[in-house]
């Protein structure tokens, strides 16, 4: 299975560019935010609890949020010829449990795209964004607190996928379509796996 992480920083793509690679490589899709955006719109308990921590820009609790993925790939990801995880994980942690997750499956993380944009520039796209779709955690103060939590608990990542061999850093700036070659090309050099040809 092709297994990967798109990591980086609030704004930096990993929406955009899970869209390319689910299309290009045929994988599934998991963005625990979107999972959690879902249950707030349904107005399930578990978005109740999601709503207080996602609208302060903080991370829900680890335990919780490593039982939410469990039962979405338990749901919706068997029989797929690999998941991109977008927004998973943001700590060591759940780093940890991931591979246990996947190792359960009698699978593994084969990559974790790095998406590398400067600060300015993310503070710059996120307020874009928030006007554009009106996302309720797009707004300054919450941006602010979400560079924050990104750099006090998720960048540390990027040391530990890198000892790993695993670390696939990624230039973020500049056309879609370019930043998908960059892509495509580290992901064959990395796992030797092509993207579908036109
Ligand atoms: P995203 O759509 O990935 O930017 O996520 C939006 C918000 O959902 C984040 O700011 C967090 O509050 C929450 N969230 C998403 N993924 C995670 C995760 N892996 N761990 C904890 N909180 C998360």
């Amino acid at each position: 299975m092709l297994n990967v992480v798109l990591f980086g920083a609030p704004g930096s793509g990993k929406g955009t560019q899970s869209a390319r690679l689910i299309d290009e490589y045929g994988l599934y899709h998991i963005s625990t935010g979107e999972v959690l955006r879902d249950h707030i719109k349904r107005g399930t308990e578990l978005g109740k609890i999601a709503d207080s921590y996602i609208s302060k820009g903080n991370l829900i609790p680890d335990d919780l949020m490593v039982e939410i993925l469990d039962d979405v790939l338990e749901k919706e990801a068997k029989g797929k010829s690999g998941v991109v995880f977008d927004g998973f994980p943001r700590t060591i942690p759940q780093a940890e449990a991931l591979e246990k997750l996947l190792k359960k499956r009698g699978t593994a993380l084969v990559a974790v795209i790095g998406l590398e944009v400067p600060e300015e520039e993310l503070m710059k796209r996120m307020i874009r964004r928030g006007k554009e779709t009106g996302r309720a955690d797009d707004t300054p103060e919450t941006i602010k607190n979400r560079l924050e939590v990104y750099h006090n608990q998720t960048h540390p990542l990027r040391a530990y996928y890198n000892e790993k061999g695993k670390y696939l850093p990624i230039n973020g700036l500049g056309v879609v379509d370019e930043i998908f070659n960059d892509i495509a090309e580290g992901l064959e050099k990395l796992t030797g796996i092509k993207r579908r040809v036109h």
